[in-house]
């Protein structure tokens, strides 16, 4: 009784792993969804003596099935001439179609690869052998699948992740470590705390001098300007006239006087930001004037990385910069990057996701730098108009294309508040937007597309 039972079940978990599918269409859909390839074999499986050789040789062996179970849809394609071997019709139909197609010369066997698109790959006829053979050429002409590599490191004050999806033969880790180069030649170039950063010396000289700069530091502030000009001043990199006012770490409840908030709040403007493009020298007007990248670089950051992976051939990949993300291309299994909004009240652990194709997404919060004062939580976000930090919101979270946009709009989103931000998100083209208030209503932009499985 018990040797019946186990023949049974070992039966069944081999026709589990392996069986020959039928219908052709089926096994192209199949094939597509399970990234792999179909195999075809034409067969005549009551006269064709090498036919039965293959099979008994090639398909009935533990290692063709095993390898076809990972990487092969196999297509039976019978053409039996005894009468009660006969397949029905629409079977006929079908196998002579693939032989007018697959088979032009009739040669029985054949086996014929395709892609999950029916394209051929290879074909191959029988030599006696075994196995082993056949499969290391099936492997040759097989694509190599896709796999993912991901490296975490610190930067820019913030949690840097880095993940690609590349063939086998590419060396995934270096170029992840030259991307991660890039990222740290431009926070050396735009931090306002390295005193020899080309941004500090920008700040150092206000209402000095102007200070010549690369063209890319440059192009930076340009944009950044020009994002000033879009949010009527929400954003404005001349905050940092203001921001040593505040400590954002938790180490003092204090809020600074009134006189000084009113002080330093002249300074923000970013009109008096002086860019010349003849020599690409920058100018800030007032003494005691400073810009500084808080609410950009790290959107910057991630695009650059980006930019050098998809030129250096990398088709897929995700840039996590500190919460600011840019994916492109797909993850090694599904179409597109599903990313989880963070709960600001850490009740859960996302709120919400997202997919992202081809897009970036920025969330600012006030849930991870933020000070309390008088048992209210500010944001590390300052409203240029006021010099006060921003309250009302927990998180802004921004979807569009370019990670250094998506950036700078979460902050000045943050500034302008829940009701203007969203109408003035809702005029943008490609830019939407989720807004948590601090009564956790959540708020969405009109075609902002939530992942709701
Ligand atoms: P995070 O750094 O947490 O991703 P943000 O992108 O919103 O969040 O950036 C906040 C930082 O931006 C602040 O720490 C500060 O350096 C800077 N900043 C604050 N207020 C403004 C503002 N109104 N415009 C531009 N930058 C700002
Ligand atoms: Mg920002």
């Amino acid at each position: 009784m018990s040797w019946l039972l186990l023949s049974i079940v070992s039966r069944a978990q081999q026709s589990a792993f392996f069986v020959w599918e039928t219908d052709f269409e089926h096994a192209l859909q199949t094939a597509k969804k399970e990234d792999k390839s179909v195999l075809l074999y034409f067969s005549g499986s009551d006269w064709c003596k090498p036919c039965m050789k293959m099979k008994q040789e090639i398909f009935n062996s533990v290692s063709y099935k095993s390898y076809a179970a990972q990487n092969l849809i196999s297509v039976l394609v019978d053409f039996p001439r005894y009468k009660r071997n006969a397949l029905p019709n629409e079977q006929i139909r079908q196998n002579e179609q693939l032989a007018a197609t697959y088979n032009e010369k009739g040669i029985f066997p054949l086996a014929v690869l395709l892609n999950a698109s029916g394209q051929i790959i290879a074909t191959a006829n029988y030599k006696p052998g075994g196995s082993l053979p056949f499969l290391a050429y099936l492997e040759s002409k097989i694509k190599p699948k896709n796999q993912s590599t991901t490296h975490s490191f610190a930067a820019m004050g913030s949690p840097f992740e880095i993940t690609i999806v590349t063939s086998p033969e590419v060396n995934a880790n270096e170029l992840i470590a030259k991307a991660e180069l890039e990222i740290r030649r431009i926070e050396k170039l735009i931090s306002s705390w390295d005193h020899h950063s080309q941004t500090s010396k920008i700040n150092t000289n206000a209402g000095l001098s102007p200070v010549k700069v690369d063209t890319e530091l440059y192009g930076l502030i340009e944009r950044s300007i020009k994002v000033s000009r879009l949010t009527g001043g929400a954003f404005d990199i001349s905050f940092a006239s203001i921001n040593h006012i505040y400590t954002f770490d938790g180490s003092t409840n204090d809020m600074p006087s009134e006189e000084e908030v009113s002080r330093s709040v002249q300074l923000i403007n970013y009109k008096d930001i002086l860019l010349n493009p003849l020599d690409t020298s920058v100018f800030l007007k007032k003494v005691g004037m400073k810009i500084g990248f808080g609410a950009i670089g790290k959107g910057y950051a991630a695009n650059m990385a980006k930019k050098f992976l998809i030129n250096n051939g990398v088709k897929n990949g995700i840039v996590n910069a500190g919460g600011d993300l840019c994916a492109w291309g797909a993850p090694v299994n599904g179409n597109s990057w599903k990313i989880g909004i963070a709960d600001p009240s850490k009740e859960k652990p996302f709120i919400a996701y997202v997919d992202l194709n081809d897009l970036a997404m920025v969330t600012s919060g006030n849930y991870e730098r933020f000070i309390f004062i008088d048992n209210v939580k500010y944001a590390h976000i300052i409203d240029p108009r006021t010099g006060h930090p921003v309250r009302g919101l927990k998180s802004v979270s921004i979807v569009c294309p370019d990670a250094e946009l998506a950036d700078a709009l979460a902050t000045a989103v943050f500034v302008i508040g829940a009701k203007n931000g969203l109408a003035f998100v809702n005029q943008l083209e490609n830019v939407e937007c989720l807004i948590i208030d601090d009564n956790n209503k959540i708020m969405l932009s009109k075609n902002m597309r939530l992942n709701e499985e």
